[in-house]
Formats: structure tokens, C-alpha cells, sequence
């Protein structure tokens, strides 16, 4: 377990459309901080998976693959991410936000040693760093419990269903408001029933309901959080 570099680590957990994504990539770069997306590496190893044709219910199979695939985020020099997605070399940071492989995420997420290849990487990413923002579903409980900041985002379920939504229309994707409020039940009700590694409140986080938030509203928050910790 990496020790004080870890300190310096703004944990961030909460449900899909809670608004982690964008407001954890700001509050990075409002700190000067890494951005570690968590979630991009579950998805990269589902997007694998379905393109080699794995049975998803065959958790050997998928731990073998886990054990055989190079995951990588790095810097964007594109203006409209702040980091790529790597799977073994090859870009994949617009492949990985499909539906099909939202809806598949779920099988990867719950292998038990499909988690620990990640975790262990997720920590070796902060490790030597002058700090940085990860966000997920476990990281302020089992990923980086020594992190000096740890936020629970959450949101009331119609604003994250609206939010959700809005962004599917944005993305000039299908959906309706129902499918969207049928996904979002199903993976709150993965995310947090997964024996290992499941969505839950950290003892000591700093909960912070984002319904009727702006953005920028939240991530001042959040930056004066942690200006106020350290
Ligand atoms: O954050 P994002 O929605 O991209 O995450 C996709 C899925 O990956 C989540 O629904 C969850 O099942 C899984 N995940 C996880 N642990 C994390 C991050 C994401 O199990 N730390």
C-alpha cells in the first residue's frame, strides 16, 4: 500500500449521474492534480471482453484476460478530454462509452480478482505523485483508504435520471427518459450489492448532495474542502 504520496489524494465516490466525471476532471485541474478515472478501466477491460467474444458469466476466463491486458490512462493533448484510455496501446476512450458496454460492465466489475488487478493498479498510479483526483465507486474505502480527502457525491435519482438523459440527447444518441431511469435502478443496484468492492459511504467523507448544483458550484466546494484540510 503506497503511504504518504496516497495522503495527497482526493478519493471521490458516488452513483452514475452524480456528476463525478466532469466535476473530478475539473477540481484535477483546478488543483494541478492527476485525473484517474476508474471507471474507463472497467470499461476497457469489457470492451475487450466483448470484442474477443468471452462468455461474461465465465469469471476464470475474464480473470485470465485481466491478467493478460495492458490498461493505461494518459495525458490528451485533445481538447475535449483531459485523458486516453489505453487498452494493450490502443486508443479506446471513445469505444468504451457505448451502451452495449455500460450494460456489460457490471460482469467485469464483480470478479473478485478482476478488482484486485485493478485496485493494485489504481494505487500504483498515485504512488510517487505530487497529487491527484481518482474517482469511482470503492476508491475512498478500498482503493485509497489513507487519502487526506474523500467525497461522496450523490444526487436525488430524477436529477440524476435528467442529467443522464440530457447527456444522451447532447451525444445525439436514442433513449427514452424510462430506459434511462431502468439503467440507472440496475447499475445503483449493482453497484452497491457487489460483495466486493461495492458503492458505499466512506466513515469519514464529506457527503455532498449535488441536486440543484451547478457545476462549478460543486467543484468550488470541493475545492474549498480540501483548501480547508490542508
Ligand atoms: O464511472 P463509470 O460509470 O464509467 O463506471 C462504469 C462502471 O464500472 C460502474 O457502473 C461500476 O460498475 C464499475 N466501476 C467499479 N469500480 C470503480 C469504478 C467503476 O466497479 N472504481
Amino acid at each position: 500500500m503506497p503511504s504518504d504520496k496516497t495522503l495527497n489524494a482526493v478519493a471521490i465516490d458516488g452513483p452514475a449521474g452524480s456528476g463525478k466525471s466532469t466535476v473530478s476532471r475539473l477540481v484535477a485541474e483546478r488543483l494541478h492534480y492527476l485525473y484517474v478515472d476508474t471507471g474507463a478501466m472497467y470499461r476497457a477491460l469489457t470492451l475487450k471482453a466483448m470484442s474477443q467474444k468471452i462468455d461474461l458469466a465465465d469469471e476464470k476466463a475474464l480473470s485470465s484476460l485481466a491478467e493478460r491486458t495492458k490498461i493505461a490512462l494518459v495525458p490528451s493533448s485533445d481538447a475535449s478530454e483531459t485523458i486516453k484510455v489505453l487498452l494493450d496501446g490502443l486508443d479506446v476512450s471513445g469505444a468504451i462509452r457505448t451502451l452495449e458496454v455500460t450494460g456489460n460492465v457490471k460482469y467485469i466489475a464483480r470478479v473478485p480478482a478482476i478488482r484486485a488487478i485493478m485496485v493494485d493498479l489504481q494505487r500504483k498510479m498515485v504512488n510517487g505523485l505530487g497529487g491527484s483526483v481518482m474517482e469511482g465507486r470503492d476508491i475512498g474505502t478500498v482503493v485509497l483508504p489513507d487519502a487526506r480527502y474523500k467525497i461522496y457525491l450523490d444526487a436525488s435519482f430524477s436529477e440524476r435520471v435528467k442529467r443522464r438523459y440530457d447527456e444522451l440527447i447532447a451525444k445525439g444518441k436514442n433513449g427514452t427518459v424510462h430506459e434511462v431511469e431502468k439503467d440507472l435502478r440496475e447499475r445503483d443496484h449493482t453497484d452497491m450489492t457487489r460483495a466486493v468492492g461495492p458503492l458505499k459511504k466512506a466513515d469519514d467523507a464529506y457527503i455532498l448532495d449535488t441536486t440543484g448544483l451547478s457545476i462549478d458550484q460543486v467543484v468550488d466546494r470541493i475545492v474549498n474542502y480540501v483548501s480547508s484540510k490542508k
